[in-house]
């Protein structure tokens, strides 16, 4: 497989990344690239070609012929690849992780972690003829029978971010293929080997050419999707103004679009909580990956000084023992950020919240990790006594920061996250069942954990936010994936007896 990824020279640094289209790696006409690095040393592995409009029409044109057949191939031919597929992962998982780590930067466990959760919407979808099954009604009228079925919408796009290389593309393009769609990829410029090996192992599975497609690169690519007019429907995840901005163009093109964008999850920790079972929430939520998960909580709320006074100690001192190391050293609970420029990014976070005011508790800006001063490493920072007006409040920082804001009871607890711009993710730690039950009840976020600090939905569940965390209607995988991906269509039969047909020139009932 290795001669499909890596057609020019795979000796580190100078392995060359194209683009996967009608079943074969291509350069790429554009003559433009981008570095990938890896974040634990600094050093560049990989180039990687960025697509340019011809590119991405290519890629197009494959999907356009390859979906006739790919859509009247039946749904368990279909299903029966994707058990490969599955079956592929699954036996890759320990080289697609180490490939994951090398590019991303979390430790070897979480990238298995997220390949995991990618593998379990292959297997959701292996159900499709199941979940394509449609609706019937016999005699909606006299001798008339409807049905209604779901179609595929035809050529499918997906646009995804850098933190999740592996899981948030087979959030996509598993339930796209099933329902019968062909699909162009377009990964993260900064991780992008993950989705030509996914594509390797789907051509592996016995996907034909031309059904999944991959095109790298960034802007130029991202709107020659939105503006191609063979594009049915566009999935994306990023940061919150480009899913504004690729909801706007996709559907003033006429495409169906869903776009996934940031967040600043909350976590209520109630003066009731088991505080322990809180803080052992907190590290991996806040730190796991660290910080760069579009689900981690980012700021604790504390109800009550005496919870607020505990949970910092304690994050505190747990702080001091967290391990940050190279993803690759079997101890390391943290890696490091993606880039240079992001670790910049949250560091200057770091300095706006100490000249806002905030109290400055574990400075994550001083760690070294001895043998790396080159990485892109931040240590765990930790903030208390944050207000909503800071900007380490209001802005999603993507980093190992998190942030104590501190609140009288519950009502003020709920009103503050109730009033946050971004609306994905959001917990409650407490033992009273009817405060989980009111919270969960009353708070407006898209996903919510009671005593779960990350509640990522499971595969058959569906997974997306509210407010500025999502634009459109439809949520991703499950249900909801399923009939993103496909159209309705409802189908009114009558078989008469006999040929004399009467014109009808009012509005036919049918009973
Ligand atoms: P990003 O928005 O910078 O990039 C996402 C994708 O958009 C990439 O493929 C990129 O090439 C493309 N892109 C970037 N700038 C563009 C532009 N100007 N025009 C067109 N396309 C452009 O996001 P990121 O930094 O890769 O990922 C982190 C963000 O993703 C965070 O905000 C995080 O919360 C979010 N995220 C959200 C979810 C979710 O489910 N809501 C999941 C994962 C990540």
């Amino acid at each position: 497989m290795d001669s499909i990824l890596h057609p020019v020279d795979d000796r580190p640094g100078l392995r060359r990344l194209g683009h996967f289209i009608d079943g074969a790696i291509v350069p790429g006409t554009s003559g433009r690239t981008a570095e990938v690095f890896n974040p634990a040393t600094g050093e560049r592995v990989a180039t990687v070609a960025l697509a340019s409009v011809g590119d991405v029409d290519s890629a197009v044109a494959a999907a356009r012929t390859a979906l006739p057949q790919w859509a009247a191939t039946t749904p368990i031919r279909r299903s029966r690849i994707l058990f490969r597929f599955r079956d592929l992962l699954e036996r890759n998982i320990d080289r697609l992780a180490a490939r994951i780590t090398e590019e991303h930067g979390k430790v070897l466990s979480d990238a298995k972690g997220e390949l995991v959760r990618g593998l379990e919407v292959v297997e959701y979808v292996t159900g499709i003829p199941g979940l394509l099954k449609g609706e019937v009604s016999e005699d909606a009228g006299t001798g008339i029978d409807t049905y209604s079925i779901r179609q595929p919408v035809g050529i499918c796009a997906g646009i995804s971010p850098f933190n999740f290389p592996a899981m948030v593309p087979m959030w996509m393009f598993p339930v796209a293929l099933a329902c019968g769609n062909t699909f162009v990829m377009k990964p993260s410029e900064r991780d992008p080997s993950l989705c030509l090996e996914l594509a390797a192992l789907l051509k592996e599975a016995g996907l034909p050419d031309g059904v999944f497609n991959v095109v790298n690169g960034g802007k130029e690519a991202v709107d020659a999707l939105l503006d191609h007019p063979d594009v049915a429907a566009v999935s994306f995840v990023g940061s919150t103004p480009i899913a504004q901005y690729v909801y706007a163009r996709g559907t003033a093109s006429g495409k169906r679009v869903q776009a996934l964008g940031g967040a600043k999850n909350h976590m209520v920790v109630m003066p009731d909580a088991n505080v322990d079972q809180a803080v052992d929430a907190l590290m991996g939520a806040a730190y796991g990956s660290a910080g760069e998960r579009c689900m981690a909580i980012s700021v604790a709320v504390a109800v009550g000084d005496a919870v607020g006074d505990r949970l910092v100690a304690e994050l505190a001192r747990r702080i001091t023992t967290l391990k940050v190391a190279p993803g690759t050293d079997p101890a390391a609970e943290m890696g490091p950020l993606i880039t240079r420029e992001h670790r910049d990014k949250v560091r200057g976070y770091i300095d706006s919240g100490i000249e806002d005011g905030a109290d400055l508790v574990v400075d994550g800006r001083v760690l070294a990790v001895p043998g790396h001063e080159r990485g892109f490493f931040l240590g765990a920072t930790l903030f208390d006594r944050v207000n909503p007006k800071m900007r380490i409040y209001k802005e999603e920082i993507f980093g190992p920061v998190l942030a104590v804001v501190r609140v009288a009871n519950f009502e003020e607890a709920l009103r503050l996250v109730n009033e946050h711009e971004f609306g994905n993710g959001t917990a409650v730690f407490t033992r009273d069942g009817r405060v989980g039950r009111a919270f969960a009840n009353r708070v407006q976020a898209g996903m919510i954990g009671i005593n779960v600090p990350i509640p990522v939905p499971v595969a058959y569940h569906s997974f997306g936010g509210w407010k500025r965390s999502l634009f459109g209607d439809h949520h991703v995988h499950g249900p909801e994936g399923i009939r993103f991906y496909t159209r309705l269509k409802a189908v009114t039969t009558r078989w008469p007896d006999d040929e004399r047909v009467t014109s009808q020139f009012v509005m036919p009932t049918l009973s």
